[in-house]
């Protein structure tokens, strides 16, 4: 459970580009609230959606985990036919996905091999107008320290760094 509530948004930047993202608190609480903790908590995740205005990107939502994901404590297997349901839901109120998150069980957190094969995976399969998908991964510390983000695309990698 909550250890710490956000009531201000985080900025980044997105490589050396003039864009930027920004999480609300919205999302940095929802993802706070599964952050392994305790010893048993498994792994949580979900999907981001977020609205375009200029060259920022505001993340406005963070879903899941849902009853039919797949969680242990070092590993999350989201339900794909759920997804796709948030994916078209959220697109009909404004919304675009943009990326995924889920948690580790690690003090400042890295991606896994297969973490990034998954995100590349899902962005050369899917439909859309994104230069990459957005992988954000949130450990035990608090944020921003505690989260790891990151843009994927097929050939490569840009970091997202905290402007703060
Ligand atoms: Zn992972």
């Amino acid at each position: 459970m909550w250890k710490k509530r956000y009531w201000r948004s985080l900025h980044f930047r997105i490589g050396d580009s003039e864009q930027s993202l920004v999480l609300t608190p919205r999302v940095l609480n929802h993802i706070a609230r599964y952050q392994q903790f305790e010893p048993s908590s498994p792994e949580a995740g979900g999907q981001i959606f977020a609205r375009f205005n200029k060259n920022q990107i505001r993340v406005e939502l963070a879903t899941g985990p849902r009853a039919a994901d797949r969680r242990s404590r070092y590993g999350y297997t989201p339900n794909r036919s759920a997804e796709q349901f948030e994916i078209d839901a959220m697109h009909k109120r404004g919304l675009h996905f943009i990326g995924d998150w889920h948690t580790h069980p690690e003090r400042v957190p890295h991606p896994s091999q297969s973490d990034v094969r998954s995100i590349r995976e899902a962005f050369r399969q899917s439909k859309h107008h994104l230069n990459g998908f957005i992988l954000l991964i949130a450990g035990t510390e608090s944020f921003p320290v505690g989260l790891f983000l990151s843009l994927y695309f097929s050939g490569g990698e840009i970091a997202i760094c905290s402007d703060s």
